[in-house]
């Protein structure tokens, strides 16, 4: 069986060494020297001035949003994992969705301006894929129109513009470490800005709002990660270079055995990199889409219609919205497997199966 994808998972000595750490100190979470570590390590390996660990990439979304005091409406994407909308929604907030470039599939910067009300307060991208939104234009929109902005960059471990980390774009950029994403910590994620004054006040919030022995500052939530998880993530995060050095060559061997196949991949940013996060094909005809994957599935080869439904026609808890490329793509795409563990002999298979499919 070959899954569409497969956590990776360090030497089961390297994981013990810290938990022998953590059984002597008996310290299990509530900022412990682990989850410092790990915020210390992941700064210096992705060059960025400050983050904070927290519990998933949702609660670092929801963190997002409450810090920056939103209200009103926020414009997003349609085309994203659920948690995207659902922070909105769940920070009392209303999603207004824009349309995605056919190309990138990223929102599409130039129809932003047109949903911008008097009730707008921000807007919130997600860099699909891990393949940068259009940073520039965006940013220059949200300055002319006082908006604030976050970036789900919950694909986008190690991603940089042009030398640049990702993270430090928008008011703040979240991610996930979820045990499917490219870099995990089981459960995790963490946020990041370049604001000194937003940083203390997401530290806050990750804390209950718990200000000193009997004091509170603000309404806060629980948004701390455990050492455990922390152990996982550094552990991991030794291997972070061979895991993305994989996948990329993984993701060379597709693109080389697919050549002939009727689909597209989407157009990368120029100043940036693919680091393999996903495998997503948007083909010709939904039809030869599930043609496809019924044929793969029938070999016990998963794939993932990431992402398919349009977020802004699938929640029960808004009004459907029709969006023409957003709709248009999302039925025609299909992510095949992408892991750390999957073999080129694999890959041979997969696509010899998917133009056999095509060609009969
Ligand atoms: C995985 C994911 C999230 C949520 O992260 P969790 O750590 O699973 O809570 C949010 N946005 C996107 C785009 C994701 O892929």
């Amino acid at each position: 069986m070959i899954p569409v994808t497969k956590p990776f998972l360090p030497p089961q000595q390297i994981y013990q060494n810290y938990l022998s750490g953590i059984w002597n100190r008996q310290w299990l979470t509530n900022m412990g020297p682990l989850a410092s570590q790990l915020e210390m390590e992941i700064k210096q390996h992705l060059q960025l001035k400050h983050i904070l660990f927290v519990t998933n990439g949702t609660v670092a979304l929801q963190m997002a949003i409450k810090a920056l005091d939103l209200k009103g409406e926020i414009i997003t994407t349609p085309f994203s994992f659920v948690a995207t909308t659902s922070s909105i929604v769940w920070e009392g907030c209303i999603p207004v969705f824009v349309d995605i470039d056919a190309e990138s599939l990223n929102i599409d910067a130039t129809k932003i301006e047109a949903a911008i009300t008097d009730n707008t307060t921000a807007i919130l991208a997600t860099h699909v894929y891990g393949n940068p939104c259009d940073v520039e234009t965006i940013d220059r929109i949200a300055k002319k129109h006082g908006l604030k902005v976050i970036y789900d960059a919950a694909h986008a471990f190690g991603v940089e513009i042009n030398g640049k980390s990702i993270f430090e774009y928008g008011d703040i950029s979240t991610c996930s470490l979820h045990a499917t994403k490219l870099y995990h910590s089981v459960e995790g994620g963490f946020v990041v800005t370049q604001n000194a004054d937003l940083l203390k006040k997401l530290a806050s919030i990750r804390n209950f709002g718990i200000s000193g022995f009997d004091t509170f500052a603000e309404l806060g939530l629980n948004g701390k990660n455990s050492e455990l998880h922390a152990a996982m993530g550094l552990s991991n995060l030794k291997y972070i270079e061979d895991i993305i050095k994989k996948r990329q060559a993984l993701t060379q061997r597709y693109d080389d055995k697919l050549t002939s196949l009727k689909a597209y991949r989407p157009k990368w940013h120029k100043g940036s990199e693919n680091k393999g996060a996903y495998y997503p094909l948007v083909f010709d005809s939904e039809e030869l889409m599930l043609r496809i994957m019924d044929r793969l599935k029938n070999n016990e080869i998963g794939t993932r219609r990431y992402f398919y439904p349009s977020l802004a026609s699938a929640l029960p808890y808004l009004a459907p919205k029709a969006l023409e490329i957003t709709d248009e793509v999302s039925k025609k795409v299909l992510c095949l497997p992408l892991y750390y563990d999957l073999s080129f002999e694999e890959v041979d298979m997969v696509c010899r199966l998917i133009l056999r499919v095509q060609n009969n």
